[in-house]
């Protein structure tokens, strides 16, 4: 198990590649929110998430890397292990359903990976991964069942609380729930009044529902927020929530495009819709938040076009 030693192991790491990100509490946002909040700028990553910090901390330690890695994702999770396997010349391929994005392999391809299509659907997907690893003789990596990556993803939550020591909760996104479960360590050591409390969409609440029954279940995956939609639950986040968690909250997709807009405007920053999640549940819990310091992280910034024109378009019509 992920402690704060690995945390900050990874940390001084960390240090020699990518430098800390912005957070910032905006005035207006605030007087919106009725609470003091402080907007983690990890969409200003270099790949636009704060995943890269997983895939390079994961990369550095792994032993026998230059066998290569193979990984399954559509997303961030496929950008960051690629960044990691390109900054320490790593073979790395990453597995795609068929009818990839294309804007999506192009930003893999671009960071020297290779991209394989293989699968109808993620689940399929990750069966590809894993014969194209026993044919490659390579490193099948998980999406979240990995120390290393949770370590590496601590570190940002070591930022924000050396930051702001007194915070009274960080509201996270979750997909696998690395990120929340990262959080939950960081804040055990530095801040126990710290509540932290996790975000899913209410389309796809397969983390939500594991945490809530005890037990790990699947779920449909409605929702078009990428980086939150996952079908099944992680083993090695979930037992990390299950003991430290405080709460786990669900918004609607609509209530995360509204807080994308409101970042947009308010915290001038393009936020994708996993990264507006966190904001998106503090309006829908004004009661709760009311008055307190908290802080929410924009996890990402990889909106597509679609995404965009749908941001730009007058909401509420
Ligand atoms: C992956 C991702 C999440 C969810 O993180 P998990 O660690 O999988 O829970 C949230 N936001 C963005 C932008 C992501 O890429």
């Amino acid at each position: 198990m992920t402690d704060m030693r690995d945390i900050l192991r990874a940390a001084s790491l960390l240090a020699g590649h990518i430098p800390p990100t912005p957070m910032w509490s905006y005035p207006v946002l605030n007087s919106v929110a009725g609470a003091e909040l402080w907007v983690k700028h990890e969409n200003t990553q270099p790949i636009g998430a704060f995943k890269v910090r997983g895939g390079i901390t994961l990369l550095a330690a792994l032993p026998d890397r230059d066998r290569g890695v193979v990984a399954y994702s559509t997303g961030n999770h496929a950008q960051s292990i690629a960044f990691g396997a390109r900054l320490f010349g790593v073979p790395c391929a990453i597995v795609m359903p068929e009818n990839p994005n294309p804007s999506k392999v192009a930003a893999v391809e671009a960071l020297g990976a290779t991209v394989v299509v293989g699968g109808a659907t993620m689940v399929e997907a990750a069966g590809a991964a894993r014969a194209e690893a026993d044919r490659l003789g390579r490193r099948l990596i998980s999406p979240a069942d990995e120390p290393e990556i949770i370590a590496g993803v601590g570190t940002l939550y070591l930022e924000i609380l050396r930051a702001q020591p007194d915070l009274d909760a960080i509201v996270v996104p979750v997909g696998s729930g690395t990120g929340a479960a990262a959080a939950c360590l960081v804040a055990r050591a530095l801040a126990p009044g710290c509540q932290v409390i996790g975000v899913q969409s209410s389309a796809a609440p397969a983390a939500h529902d594991s945490w809530r029954l005890g037990e790990m279940v699947l779920r449909p995956m409605k929702t078009r927020v990428d980086g939150l939609a996952t079908g099944s639950a992680y083993a090695l986040p979930q037992a990390v929530m299950r003991e430290l968690l405080t709460d786990f909250l669900l918004v609607t997709d609509d209530e995360i495009r509204d807080a994308q807009r409101l970042l947009l405007t308010h915290a001038h920053t393009l936020a994708e819709g996993a990264g507006a999640a966190a904001l998106a549940a503090v309006l829908a819990r004004r009661e709760e938040f009311a008055g307190r310091k908290v802080a929410i992280v924009v996890s990402g910034g990889n909106a597509g076009p679609a995404e965009l024109a749908a941001i730009f378009q007058e909401s509420g019509a």
